[in-house]
Order: structure tokens, then C-alpha cells, then sequence
């Protein structure tokens, strides 16, 4: 009995709730209409943004009203918001495999990522919106899928407050840079530890953008350009994309001149704040949007507004570019499509590791003069600090300016066929799957020959970063040793569209190496002691057996006395020499494979 009347009254409920949610629904989409769709953003006059909720809101009408659009959520954030991502296809194919057999490109535009730079979030809903619902720009979709991010850092976006940036001019209120974990979501692709990140990658892996544009607010100095931005054109793709990218470029920048929209490449002064330094460019490492896209095989963009213009300033001028991005895309989809294509298969070739690969690059001493509209600027010398003081004042002004553009590759790598992870650093093996990258797993344990790396002279970062302790600088050597790797290990091949993915992975030297970001350290720390009283007696005996050892010590400790400068350290010179000492010790667990003949993965 009482479970009937429970499940008559459920039953109750639920066609209650179905009933106000048709009519929540319903007038929401009443409430959009009869406003014209207007965004919140374009109500209050185009001075603020709308909370996390009310973009979640207006994402939903669009999905309710147009069957071009469906509104969908990657997972969630540690504050247990949705992470929203709306998905926009003239065919409604809205999964990776329907859209790439449709012949779409697919564009992925992510806003607030640094939840206060919030322009892309009001730029795409406006443009989104006038596509779909307007009926404005529909051949936007002739053949291009989009996908938008309205919120990336949905936790850091709810950290509402006017006094968020403090360099920026509106909007009124905003989200916060990092997310909950005060962990900042674009220095995160590669490392991947924020719970937003893994989920992003997830997507990210299963789509495969052909291209990326990532939404920011730039810092720094005063100049007349509306929007600077960077790609990656110096050098670290291959010549299809650089052309692609640089063709793009002076497409849009012409494209933009019409509505009044300057750009210039991100503007970055080789003395922080000091115009007369010159112009210094750089090349973006994975741990960053647009570096993270490099190493995936995809062209990106990243658009910095200008943080001194006026906030409806600044989202009109995103709203353009993007906009244009798409008339360029649905144009030259076909050939995008196949560069992509092209750089997966050459990366995964075997002719790919026959040559070394850049991993880091330097800008390099060549200049030249480029012009720059600037505005006008004095420089007093402050009495409060006694430093200098850049006055920005209201004139346009052209500047003749140096750039430091070009870059050279100062660090290289020999890529193996292969690399083997010992199963034990499991850490390292979960990683792999949030890139995409496939793996084999031994199921019985292997003696392979493999090349390893030993450390000396590490050093660490001093501070904490990104909730990390980096390693700063090390010395390396190279071994061949056969080595048993347990059941589980598992082998990465590189034959494989991620190879660029795994050798910025793996490889200790790579900019945001996982030995960089600190995911080995355990591997630095040395785990026995010996005695001085045991090793001063050991170390006698040692120099009894072979006297020439004594000659060795003393020129060690004559040679380097910063090190040698107490009984400790001199010890374990000995201690070294013994058979006790861990062998282990800086050595680096992964193998590089260069025979993967020798590998019976049974
Ligand atoms: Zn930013």
C-alpha cells in the first residue's frame, strides 16, 4: 500500500516537474524572442557579462530553439559545475565520427579560459546566435562544424567580482584567472592536472579541431591595436601550416581592416614595459593553448584584446575575427582538412625519426624594423619608487620599431623507435590515454635493450609553480644497458599521428617535459646512508685494495672544493665506489627502444 501511494505520488511529482519545466522552457524561450535574442551582455548596454548560470541559460534556449545546435557538458568541475560545450552543425551531425565523415572542418573557439578575459564568451553567444536564429551569416556553416566553449574555467568564473583585473577596462564584474585549485588552466594542457584539463583533453582528443582559437585579455602596454595575437609561425610546424597560418594572417588582418579592427602580433617588449627595447616574439611551449595545438598537428589562434579598450570594444573586435575565421575556414576547408591530415602522417613516419628534432628554441639576435602604432608616451622618473614611469597620454602615435623575431632551435632530440614506461609509474601511463595517445601493454616481463639517461648536476626551481616543483637545469648522459622492464610496462610507439605529443612527453630536455614539471623527482632523492664511522673504516679498506684510489680522492677534493667541504660529502665519494651505492639514483626510468624487433608483446 505504502509503496503505491509512493509511486503514485511520484508519478504526481514528475508530471508536475515535466510540466513547469515545459513552461520554464517555454518561457525562456518567450522571454529570448520577445527580447530578440538579445545576450545580457547586449541588455546591460554592453557592460557586463552574465554569471556562469545565465550563459548556461541562454546556451540552452539556443538548443531548444534551433535543431542546429545542441548544448552538451564535457564533465564537471571540482565545484561540481557542468563544463559546457555547445556544438553547432548545419547537417546536426553533433559527433566526431558523423562530422568528419560529413567532410565538415571542425572549429573549436574556447572562451574564459582566464575566467576574467570573458570577450569570447560574449562574442561567440552574439555570433552563434546570429547565425543560427538570425539566419545572418548561414553559409558560416556550409562547412565548418562549431565548437564552442562558452566557460572553460567554470569554478574561477564564478569568483565574481569588479576587482578581478585590475589592468582592465571592463566589464562591469568578472571571473577570477585560476580555477578552484588556483591552478591556471594555460599553463595546464600538457601536464593536464587540473580535473578541467583532463575532461578538455578528452574532447579535444576525440574532435581533433581543425582549428583552435583560444580567447583572451592581454597585459602590458598601450598601443592602437584592438586585438594582438600569436600563432605558430616561426618555425615550429611544418612549412604546410606555417604557409597556411601566415596566409590566414594577412587574409584577416585585411578582412578586419573594414570593420575597423586593428591587429598586430602579440606585443611582448624585450624590456618589460620599455617600448625602446624593441618587439620580442617567441615560440609558445604545450604547456600553453596554442603550443599544445602545435604539438597535436593543428593550426591555432590566440587572440589577446587589447585590456585598455572598452569592454563592447573589445567583444565586437572578437566577434569579427572570429567571424572572418569562419569565412576562411568554409573557403579553404578542404585544403585545412588535408594539411592536418598530411602533418599527422608525417610526424608518424619513420623518415620523421631519421632526422632530430627541435624541442626549444631562442629568439635569435637578427632584427628588423617593423612599424608600430603606438600611442604617445612620456618617461619621468617616479619620486615614489625612484624607477621609471611610462606615461601613457591620448595621442596615436606611428613608431619605428626593432622586432626580435626569428627563432633557432637550441635543443634537439634523436627520436627512438619506441619508449618503454616501467609500470610502476603509473602516473606517467594515465596521461598518455588524456592525449590520445595509443600504447601497448607487456603482459609478461621483458629484458630489452634500451638507451637510458642519467642526470648530474640537477637543479629546482626555487618557488612552487603551478603547484610544482620544476626542475631548472640538468646535465645528461646516455647509456645502452638491457634492462628488465616487470609485466605492465608499456611500449609507445611512435609510428603514431601524437609523436610530437609523446617526445615532448618523454623526452627529459623538452620544454614541459613530465621531468620538468616534477613528475619523476622522487628519482633525484637519495634513499641510504652509510655511517661516518663505517665509511671512514670501508674507505681505508678500499685504498688498501687499490691504492690509486687515494690519488683519485685527493684530486677530486682539490678540484672541487665547493663540493668536497665536509666529512659527509667526502665520504660518499667513497661511498659511490662501493657496491652499496643505488645505481638508481638520476637515472631515468624510461627507455628510448631503437630495435622494436626485440619486443613479443605475448
Ligand atoms: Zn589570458
Amino acid at each position: 500500500m505504502h509503496i503505491f501511494e509512493g509511486r503514485k505520488y511520484k508519478v504526481i511529482v514528475m508530471k508536475k516537474i515535466l510540466f513547469l519545466g515545459a513552461i520554464f522552457i517555454f518561457g525562456n524561450i518567450l522571454q529570448a524572442q520577445t527580447q530578440g535574442w538579445l545576450t545580457w551582455y547586449e541588455l546591460s548596454g554592453y557592460l557586463e557579462t552574465p554569471r556562469y548560470d545565465k550563459t548556461i541559460e541562454y546556451c540552452k534556449q539556443l538548443d531548444n530553439f534551433s535543431p542546429l545546435v545542441q548544448y552538451t557538458s564535457f564533465g564537471k568541475s571540482p565545484q561540481g559545475r557542468d563544463l559546457p560545450l555547445l556544438i553547432i552543425d548545419k547537417n546536426q551531425n553533433f559527433t566526431p565520427e558523423s562530422v568528419r565523415a560529413s567532410g565538415n572542418a571542425v572549429l573549436l573557439i574556447e572562451a574564459c579560459i582566464h575566467a576574467g578575459e570573458s570577450e569570447g564568451k560574449d562574442a561567440g553567444l552574439m555570433l552563434i546566435r546570429d547565425i543560427v536564429i538570425h539566419k545572418k551569416y548561414p553559409e558560416l556553416l556550409d562547412h565548418v562544424t562549431i565548437l564552442f566553449i562558452p566557460i572553460f574555467n567554470v569554478d574561477g568564473h564564478e569568483r565574481f567580482s569588479p576587482y578581478n583585473r585590475i589592468n582592465q577596462n571592463g566589464p562591469k564584474e568578472m571571473g577570477w584567472r585560476t580555477t578552484a585549485q588556483n591552478l591556471n588552466l594555460n599553463r595546464d594542457f600538457i601536464k593536464a592536472d587540473a580535473p578541467e584539463m583532463q575532461q578538455w583533453l578528452k574532447i579535444y582528443t576525440s574532435w581533433l579541431p581543425d582549428f583552435f582559437i583560444d580567447v583572451h585579455t592581454t597585459d602590458g602596454a598601450d598601443y592602437q591595436y584592438k586585438i594582438t595575437y600569436g600563432m605558430n609561425v616561426y618555425g615550429n610546424m611544418n612549412s604546410q601550416h606555417t604557409d597556411w597560418q601566415n596566409k590566414y594572417m594577412a587574409e584577416i588582418e585585411e578582412m578586419l581592416k573594414i570593420d575597423n579592427v586593428l591587429i598586430f602580433p602579440y606585443v611582448s617588449f624585450r624590456q618589460w614595459h620599455d617600448p625602446r627595447s624593441g618587439l620580442i616574439h617567441g615560440i609558445g611551449s604545450p604547456r600553453y593553448s596554442t603550443g599544445y595545438s602545435a604539438v597535436q598537428n593543428r593550426p591555432a589562434l590566440l587572440i589577446e584584446t587589447h585590456m585598455l579598450k572598452d569592454y563592447k570594444t573589445r567583444v565586437e573586435a572578437t566577434y569579427h575575427m572570429i567571424r572572418h575565421s569562419l569565412e576562411i575556414m568554409n573557403k579553404d576547408y578542404e585544403h585545412l582538412i588535408e594539411i592536418n591530415k598530411n602533418a599527422d602522417k608525417e610526424v608518424a613516419s619513420k623518415e620523421y625519426r631519421e632526422k632530430e628534432l627541435a624541442v626549444n628554441y631562442e629568439t635569435s639576435s637578427d632584427s628588423s624594423i617593423v612599424k608600430f602604432k603606438g600611442i604617445d608616451y612620456d618617461i619621468i622618473t617616479s619620486d615614489l619608487t625612484g624607477d621609471l614611469w611610462f606615461v601613457y597620454g591620448k595621442e596615436k602615435k606611428d613608431f619605428e620599431i626593432v622586432s626580435f623575431e626569428k627563432q633557432k632551435p637550441v635543443d634537439f632530440v634523436k627520436l627512438p623507435d619506441a619508449y618503454v614506461i616501467p609500470v610502476e609509474w603509473t602516473e606517467i601511463i594515465n596521461r598518455l590515454s588524456l592525449h590520445g595517445i595509443q600504447y601497448k601493454t607487456i603482459e609478461k616481463p621483458i629484458e630489452i635493450e634500451v638507451e637510458l639517461t642519467r642526470f648530474t648536476n640537477v637543479s629546482f626551481a626555487r618557488s612552487s609553480f603551478e603547484g610544482r616543483q620544476m626542475v631548472q637545469d640538468m646535465g645528461m648522459q646516455t647509456l645502452t644497458a638491457k634492462k628488465e622492464f616487470p609485466a605492465g610496462s608499456v611500449i609507445v610507439e611512435m609510428n603514431q599521428r601524437t609523436a610530437l605529443v609523446i617526445a615532448h612527453l618523454l623526452e627529459p630536455i623538452a620544454p614541459d617535459s613530465y621531468l620538468r614539471w616534477g613528475f619523476f623527482n622522487p628519482i633525484f632523492e637519495r634513499k641510504e646512508y652509510v655511517e661516518t664511522y663505517v665509511m671512514e673504516k670501508m674507505a681505508r679498506d678500499m685504498i688498501a685494495e687499490n691504492p690509486k684510489l687515494k690519488v683519485e680522492y685527493d684530486n677530486e677534493v682539490v678540484k672541487n672544493p665547493e663540493i668536497y667541504n665536509n666529512q659527509y660529502a667526502k665520504l660518499f665519494w667513497f661511498f659511490a665506489r662501493t657496491p652499496y651505492w643505488d645505481q638508481q639514483l638520476n637515472l631515468y626510468p624510461i627507455g628510448k627502444i631503437y630495435d622494436l624487433n626485440q619486443i613479443n608483446y605475448l
